[in-house]
């Protein structure tokens, strides 16, 4: 029985994150326990704040203590792994307590402080309150006198049978009143139990049925092992694309399930969620959960709630699925773990495979990354022997990696064609669909026309809340900041600076969509961005229409380039990602590797052998090349030379240390300030090896009216880094100087912010 307990409070400034002690009052005691979730008075003025409990003490405290306010019910408590995770995350990311908290549990979870009916005590309350419903049954007999109704009669006949949901029961004719009366007389009782909706109920179960091929038995076989051993271990599954790494891992989970233990998975993005959900419980029927960011609250809740209560044996999710509480898990599945959307981009800026790690490490579970094109770090990990390397070298279908051509578009346009599709590019296109085939396209552009310059002064026509150029967006006639979102409407034709005539250049996913159309009057085009797939659920109804052969061309942003798996794809084509050729960041070569190889690898993968097309202007491009080759061990000997000549991860950490804020001179001394304290602060530790960068403005220097500096931090980030770190942000905090800027601190960033 806790007497006093440990709490983590909500909205606590940096250098006052600590546990605080409260008293627990006697008719609490049986109520709180570690990771529950308390109200707590907070401060001079004892405001009611969100808690959790982190450490309980059994005996009584004699100082003043401030008690508990509140307790929320015990199925809301945090289990001791998802406890373990909030320490681990504000030791990793130089969050606070709660804020850990709140990136572990999904809002519908959470609760919030609310007043009582009398209007003074203190309470806490759901943060969702409408993913419950009435479910009644019978309690009584039904009195004969007075007499009853027939409604009444039905009632009761019909809950004879067991008990049904208030929607049911209304469908029947039965309304609530009739079952709120009959509730007062004892004869029904009813209860609120969570809503059911599950999107996903209709897919048809199958079971696993899966006979894996020679090259993928192997590669289970070197695997599953390590699923019997409560051992942890870290597994790097590198199979080319189209070679079956999924059916590898479905049977290492029918294994994991047959060994009594849970499983996790993860993907990328929200646009590979429903293949993956599909075959997973195509495979296993209902006891898979989902967690991802397109679901809404309530359907997230329940999903949590599913897992949390023990009713799911996988889940499947995006980057914060990492977090579900399953208990006893023997294996995370880590699937395209190259992506750099397993590196959360707000705070707290964690990532889901160093997460993954140490579930898997708690847990005794295997871990399995798998990539076509392993991310360089986890490649070398591999080479060195920190994680197992598994191969698969050859393509399920037999069939060789789609050959790939490369088309000069310097050399086109010399050649008189001034249009962003080449001829040999049409060529193909017209060919594949003359024999009914389907095709994918990328273009890594969103909008018509992604650049509008002034013809006399040459002024590029940029967004005024951010350093970034506008894109006109044809169908509004408008130009967008894809930034902000602000607007110029309608599109202006006169520069704003001099008045000179603008001019709309650059190429846009919607204008890739009208110039195939014209060259293509009768094919079915659906273009896939940002834009067309805004709305619920587009995304996943667009896919099965493609997988149905309602489309003969998709054409999109890198969400069509990853992942995806349509048999009858036997043509590839680049329209254009120079951007990327010269993009900043330390892995902006590994990107540019992975995302070529990655879309070419989505043709060819069932009997017909696949052939990709890439327009570019720099046809020489070293990197180009290797992906157009397909050949990702020479990538990675290359790029492992420029890591370290370099010096970039894995031959050393890199903490990216952010500053934004309204004034431009205040960001930058807060910038200053910050490597200041940094130096005082390392100069007191000689063993610390430490290369500090900047402060410099960011590659986008000012996004929405804030103004971006860093610094960049070469280190080891090692246990001691982070408390110098932690030690530095605390100093900075507390000056509270009057130029005070946000700082966001992040260990995984490519080098921006
Ligand atoms: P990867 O993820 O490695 O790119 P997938 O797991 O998507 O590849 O598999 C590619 C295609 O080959 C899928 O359509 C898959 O169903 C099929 N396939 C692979 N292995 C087998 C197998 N053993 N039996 C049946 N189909 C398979
Ligand atoms: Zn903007």
């Amino acid at each position: 029985m806790p007497k006093t307990v440990q709490v983590a409070v909500s909205n606590t400034a940096y250098h006052f994150d600590k546990l605080y002690t409260y008293l627990v009052m006697p008719e609490q005691e049986n109520l709180v326990r570690n990771g529950s979730m308390v109200l707590v008075p907070f401060g001079q003025a004892s405001k009611a704040r969100m808690g959790v409990v982190l450490g309980c003490d059994e005996v009584p405290v004699n100082a003043k203590l401030k008690a508990v306010y509140d307790v929320a019910p015990d199925s809301a408590a945090l289990t001791p792994d998802l406890m373990r995770l909030v320490l681990f995350l504000r030791e990793r990311t130089f969050c606070t307590y709660y804020e850990a908290v709140k990136a572990i549990i999904p809002y519908g979870a959470l609760y919030k402080p609310a007043l009582a009916a009398d209007g003074i005590t203190p309470v806490l309350q759901k943060q969702l309150t409408r993913h419950t419903e009435n479910q009644y049954s019978v309690a009584g007999e039904l009195p004969q006198k007075p007499k009853p109704t027939a409604k009444q009669l039905a009632a009761v006949a019909l809950l004879n049978g067991g008990p049904r949901l208030l929607n049911d029961l209304e469908q029947k004719g039965i309304s609530r009143a009739v079952l709120d009366n009959l509730c007062e007389k004892g004869v029904l009782c009813c209860e609120k139990v969570n809503k059911s909706i599950d999107r996903y109920a209709n897919i048809p179960y199958t079971g696993v049925n899966i006979q894996l091929t020679q090259a993928q038995q192997q590669a289970y076989d070197a695997l599953a092992p390590h699923l019997e051993d409560n051992a942890p271990h870290a597994a790097l599954l590198y199979g080319v694309t189209g070679s079956g790494k999924t059916l590898v891992f479905v049977k290492l989970i029918e294994q994991c399930l047959a060994l009594g233990r849970k499983a996790l998975v993860l993907v990328p993005e929200i646009g590979l969620t429903p293949q993956m959900i599909y075959r997973l419980k195509a495979a296993f029927g209902s006891r898979v959960a989902v967690q991802h960011s397109a679901l809404n609250h309530t359907e997230r809740f329940l999903q949590w709630q599913m897992i949390q209560d023990g009713g799911a044996d996988i889940v499947v999710g995006t980057r914060s699925a990492v977090f579900a509480p399953l208990k006893d898990i023997g294996l995370i599945v880590v699937d395209e773990e190259q992506e750099h959307t397993y590196r959360s981009e707000s705070a707290p800026r964690f990532s889901a495979h160093e997460v993954a790690r140490q579930r898997a490490a708690e847990n005794g579970a295997l871990l399995v990354l798998a990539s076509a094109t392993p991310s360089t770090e986890s490649y070398y990990a591999a080479v060195k022997g920190r994680y197992q390397l598994v191969k698969l070298t050859q393509r399920y279908s037999g069939n060789a990696l789609p050959s790939v051509d490369l088309v000069d578009m310097r050399a086109e346009l010399a050649a008189g064609n001034p249009g962003d599709i080449s001829r040999a590019m049409e060529s193909a296109i017209r060919a594949n669909l003359a024999v009914g085939k389907q095709t994918i396209l990328l273009l890594n552009r969103r909008g018509y026309q992604t650049v509008t310059m002034c013809e006399d002064c040459g002024e590029v026509l940029k967004c005024e809340k951010c350093s970034v150029p506008m894109v006109y967006h044809k169908a509004k006639g408008e130009l967008l900041c894809h930034y902000c979102g602000s607007s110029i409407h309608p599109a202006p034709h006169k520069c704003p600076s001099c008045g000179g005539k603008l001019i709309y250049t650059g190429f846009g996913t919607q204008k890739a969509e009208e110039e195939l159309a014209k060259l293509f009057p009768k094919a079915r085009i659906l273009r896939m961005d940002q834009d067309s797939t805004s709305t619920k659920d587009a995304h996943e109804r667009f896919l099965a229409q493609f997988g149905r052969h309602e489309y003969d061309i998709m054409l999109g942003t890198q969400m069509v380039a990853k992942g995806l798996d349509f048999e009858d794809v036997t043509l590839v084509g680049v329209l254009g990602i120079d951007s990327l050729l010269f993009a900043q960041g330390f892995r902006a070569y590994e990107n540019v590797f992975s995302l070529v190889t990655q879309v070419v690898g989505r043709g060819g993968r069932a009997e017909s052998p696949g052939h990709a097309i890439i327009q570019t202007v720099a046809p020489g491009d070293p990197v180009l090349n290797l992906a157009a080759q397909q050949d990702y061990e020479a990538f990675f000997e290359q790029e492992i030379i420029f890591r370290k000549l370099s010096l970039y991860p894995p031959f050393c950490s890199l903490c990216m240390v952010g500053f934004t804020g309204k004034k431009e001179n205040e960001v930058a001394f807060a910038a200053s300030r910050f490597a200041v304290l940094l130096g005082q602060f390392a100069a007191k530790q000689e063993k610390l090896p430490l290369r500090v960068l900047g402060p410099t403005p960011c590659t986008i220097t000012k996004i929405n009216e804030k103004y971006r500096y860093k610094l960049t931090v070469k280190c080891r980030g090692d246990k001691a880094f982070r408390t110098l770190m932690r030690q530095v942000l605390a100093a900075y905090e507390k000056e509270k100087l009057p130029q005070k800027a946000s700082v966001i601190l992040d260990m995984h960033s490519d080098g921006d912010l």
